[in-house]
């Protein structure tokens, strides 16, 4: 979901922006008009995620996906190597494509208890001369959340946020590298954001293409060539919008209470199953199952008659999945709740 009052801004400005007389998506992105978004944007997330000076900020194109390749291009030194967490598809994925680029040391994995847990720090097999450390914060198609940050010591940690980020406070002083697709937590498609300590900006080797290197995009303000640019203008207005709302403190109180709410509601039926240890459930994605799977197909025909949309489960894991970003309600919660409910009276076998 997108914040309503970011989406009726775009709309009161879609053809007439502030009084201009053309849309945001006819400026070119050098004018001026244009540039105050980039320096607004800007401004706006360091104030809410507290990210210090020597922070560098891009924003870039591909995708999260594209950034499980342009990581190890901008981060691995001659000998690459780098250790991944293994905690569902996401970071699965992240490892077969950095395989292409190098050598790849799967330092911890919770494969064979089919993405349930976080292993714990303590098992981790990290190599201290790996160039970087890659783990993902929040596995968005099988619901785990890290409790923690792992501590690498001198070796930078990179962390694909995509789907957590901003939803709490983070310090970004713990991170090497930041990165993140904008549409889950952000805006729409379209747009990736970089956060990258600065000394790592150096590490990039002279053959890796301008498009893909971190130094290039910062040093051109991510106007390399032509962005996203509604996709950027409709983010600086997310980011209004969450300080508006109190900042990322604010929002992290609410995830926890709509998450909360969810787990205690299927936890306490017969009906419905999260096989997530509690310790590492997500606040940002709830998977659930029904312990009637003929059930499935019902469920959800009949959440969509009452507009409850977007519940089917990632094709590879199956089942219901529930995302609580920022800008889901709490009352969109409420009506989950009360739906699964009703659902499960209407089809108990007692
Ligand atoms: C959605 C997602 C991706 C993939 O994002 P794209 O922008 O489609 O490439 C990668 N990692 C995580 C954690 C995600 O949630």
């Amino acid at each position: 979901m997108l914040p309503k009052p970011v989406l009726e801004q775009a709309q009161r400005e879609l053809i007439d922006w502030q009084g201009r007389g053309f849309s945001v998506m006819e400026v070119s992105h050098r004018s001026d008009a244009f540039l105050e978004i980039v320096e607004q944007s800007e401004q706006r997330l360091r104030q809410l995620m507290d990210i210090p000076e020597h922070y560098k900020i891009a924003l870039m194109q591909g995708g999260a996906t594209a950034q499980f390749s342009i990581v190890p291009m901008n981060l691995f030194s001659s000998r690459k190597q780098a250790d991944y967490i293994e905690t569902g598809i996401w970071s699965s994925k992240a490892i077969s494509h950095g395989q292409k680029l190098g050598q790849i040391n799967v330092a911890a994995s919770s494969k064979k208890e089919n993405f349930t847990l976080i292993p714990s720090f303590t098992t981790w097999q990290l190599q201290t001369d790996a160039d970087y450390v890659h783990y993902t914060p929040n596995e968005t198609i099988h619901g785990v959340e890290f409790p923690f940050v792992p501590d690498t010591g001198d070796v930078p940690l990179v962390a694909d946020f995509s789907s957590s980020i901003l939803s709490q406070p983070i310090d970004v002083t713990q991170f090497g590298v930041i990165y993140a697709g904008a549409q889950k937590n952000i805006g729409p498609s379209g747009i990736t954001l970089i956060i990258i300590r600065e000394d790592l900006l150096e590490r990039v080797a002279p053959e890796i293409p301008e498009v893909f290197t971190y130094k290039t995009f910062i040093k051109e303000h991510s106007l390399l060539n032509t962005p996203p640019t509604f996709a950027w203008y409709l983010a600086n207005l997310t980011f209004k919008w969450l300080q508006d709302e109190g900042g990322i403190e604010e929002m992290a109180k609410r995830n926890q209470r709509k998450s909360e709410k969810l787990y205690a509601a299927i936890d306490a039926s017969d009906l419905y199953h999260n096989p997530v240890n509690p310790n590492c459930r997500s606040r940002m994605n709830v998977p659930f199952t029904i312990a009637d799977e003929a059930l499935n197909e019902l469920f959800l025909q009949q959440a969509e008659e009452v507009g409850l949309v977007a519940l089917r489960g990632h094709r590879s894991v199956g089942g219901m999945r529930a995302s609580l970003y920022n800008a889901m309600p709490e009352a969109g919660v409420d009506a989950l709740i009360a739906f699964m409910h009703e659902f499960e009276q209407r089809n108990s076998i007692t």
